[in-house]
């Protein structure tokens, strides 16, 4: 049995509902005989792992879960290591490389990894939203538990100066409300009052909660662990109530597909002829 070669999935389930885990990831749960998360994502997927064994966990386990998954797996069990969104983004896969790290794995050592990549939250929460993250967008954590909060508040000026469209996850919890608060201060040094916000609270899950505001207001809103914050950039807008970035096709065509003079297709963009362009440089 010890000398079987165990498998370690690393599994993204998705915001929430079955609709939105990929059909892999539902595989990869099938295929394990074991399986590792945290309460809520066990749960989330419960019709999928009756009869297997389970180790749930609480939050704060995270290091017990991972090191409990490599372990079992390399001793030659099929496990699953469940995350909601996606496992590689603010999930449990940089937890899996640390503790393969520590016990000295090598490639082709037990147990094999496979990494499967599911829908994260910003997609998810984008999607309910209407098409907030079309142009560049960047994700930054508020979680200030393991990062030194000067470090998250560089990062959150730099995307603002930058005019990315900006998702913060894990922006408050019920201790943790500090961090949001500073950053619509900081925010708000290089976006107008009027910059659409969305805030999505358990998108795809029983007690989803979507507010679409702006920058001005949306901190008299509840935002906690499971809310989701885009700020938009200075080109996103508000169409029929969807929150839209466009991707700068008006820079270059007319709304009939016609070239616009002075372009040319499939070429970079001549800045002199795209006035719209040039205001956001
Ligand atoms: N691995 C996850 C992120 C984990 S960090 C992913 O890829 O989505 C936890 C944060 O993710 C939460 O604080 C919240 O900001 C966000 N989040 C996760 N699931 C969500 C959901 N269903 N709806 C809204 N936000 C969600």
């Amino acid at each position: 049995m010890s000398e079987a070669k165990g498998v370690l999935y690393v599994v993204g389930i998705g915001p929430g509902a079955h609709d939105h885990a990929t059909p892999a990831a539902t595989r990869a749960i099938a295929d394990a005989e074991l399986i590792v998360g945290y309460t809520t994502y066990v749960k989330l997927v419960a019709d999928l792992i009756r009869g297997k064994e389970i180790v749930r966990t609480g939050m704060t386990e995270e290091i017990g879960r991972a090191r409990a998954a490599v372990e079992r797996a390399r001793a030659g069990a099929r496990v699953a290591l469940i995350s909601s969104g996606d496992a590689g983004v603010y999930g449990m896969a940089g937890l899996v490389f640390q503790v393969l790290r520590d016990i000295g794995w090598k490639r082709g050592d037990s147990p094999e990894l496979r990494i499967i990549p599911g829908v994260t939250a910003l997609s998810s929460c984008a999607s309910l939203m209407g098409a907030p993250l079309v142009h560049d967008f960047c994700a930054i954590s508020l979680s200030d538990l393991l990062t030194p909060w000067p470090v998250i508040a560089r990062r959150i000026e730099a995307a603002a100066s930058a005019d990315f469209v900006i998702g913060l996850y894990n922006p408050a919890s019920g201790r943790r409300t500090r961090q949001i608060v500073e950053a619509h201060s900081i925010i708000g040094r290089y976006r107008q009052p009027t910059t659409p916000v969305a805030l999505v609270k358990s998108a795809y899950r029983k007690l989803q909660h979507a507010v679409l505001t702006d920058l001005d207001h949306f901190l008299d809103y509840e935002i906690g662990m499971l809310t989701t914050v885009i700020v938009g950039s200075s080109n996103t807008f508000v169409f029929e109530g969807y929150m839209v970035t466009p991707r700068g096709y008006s820079n270059k065509y007319t709304s009939d597909g016609e070239i616009l003079p002075g372009q040319r297709p499939g070429r970079s963009l001549v800045l002199e002829a795209a006035p719209d362009q040039a205001e956001v440089e």
